[in-house]
């Protein structure tokens, strides 16, 4: 018997990247696992099937996240597959790296339906689908709280965003006993971090050194303190930030 055996979760974006670390995790610790996704199918289909060959149980679902009425088509959905769920991970995120000089109208617009607007509507929708004793953690960043790379200022303004939507929530959920929590990733090595990462020779040294434990960072990192919120320990922690930065920040 796992941790989240009898629960479900829903992960967005989880069919890569750090999503894909935590629905994996998730999984692996006995939850049932809806594995979201925008238009990668693919991908999708070998995170249900890495669960599945660890021995847990999953479903994809799909809904593009920058569509209005996103919410709407991801909840009709998951209710295609399930009556109600345990754990929301909101991970599902874009990048923005181009200065404020350069950047359009549609693309600010575009990284704020995304990591903004979605899941605000997807909690409003949600909520009622949520059970008591509930848990919410949504997959903010550390460059909320540091100017470090200021042509990521759109990006970053969402993330601040979301992190007060995690305060706030946490005040309308916490009468139902359902936890509402930010993690906040430093510079974890996925596709989103590819180009930063592997596009220059120096590119993996550079972003170790921004952290005190000289390294970068794992989705399984992320993925094991997202485990930690959404179990019963948790229980007493909300509406806080929670530093998964390797001391990048300090
Ligand atoms: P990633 O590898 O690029 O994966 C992004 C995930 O989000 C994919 O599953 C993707 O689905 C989904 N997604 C993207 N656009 C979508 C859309 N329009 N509609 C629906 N789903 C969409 O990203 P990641 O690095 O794992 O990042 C995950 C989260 O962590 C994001 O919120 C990001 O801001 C945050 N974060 C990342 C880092 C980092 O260093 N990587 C650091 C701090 C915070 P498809 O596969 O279908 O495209």
């Amino acid at each position: 018997m796992g941790v989240f055996t009898g629960r479900t979760a829903l992960v967005t974006g989880a069919s890569r990247g750090i999503g894909r670390g935590i629905a994996e995790r998730l999984g692996r610790d006995g939850a049932r696992v809806a594995v979201h996704y925008g238009s990668n199918g693919a991908a999708a289909r070998e995170t249900v099937a890495a669960i599945e060959a660890a021995g847990g149980s999953a479903f994809a679902i799909r809904a593009d996240l920058r569509a209005p009425g996103a919410a709407r088509t991801l909840w009709e959905e998951f209710d295609r597959h399930a009556d109600g769920l345990d754990v929301l991970v909101n991970n599902a995120g874009i990048g923005s790296t181009r200065p404020i000089e350069e950047i359009s109208e549609e693309e600010y617009d575009a990284v704020f339906a995304v990591n903004v607007r979605a899941p605000f509507f997807i909690l409003k929708h949600g909520m009622r689908r949520l059970r008591d004793g509930g848990r919410v953690v949504n997959i903010s960043s550390g460059l909320a709280r540091t100017a470090a790379m200021p042509d990521n200022m759109a990006y970053a303004m969402t993330k601040g965003a979301l992190d007060v939507f995690s305060r706030d929530l946490s005040k309308i959920l916490g009468a139902r006993s359902i936890t509402v929590n930010s993690v906040a990733p430093g510079i974890i090595d996925t596709d989103n971090t590819a180009e930063l990462l592997h596009g220059s020779a120096d590119g993996w040294k550079r972003a170790a050194a921004l952290s005190a434990l000289g390294g970068v960072g794992t989705p399984a990192e992320v993925a094991d303190v997202v485990a930690f919120l959404a179990s019963h320990d948790g229980r007493w922690v909300t509406g806080s930030w929670v530093d998964v930065t390797g001391g990048s920040l300090t």
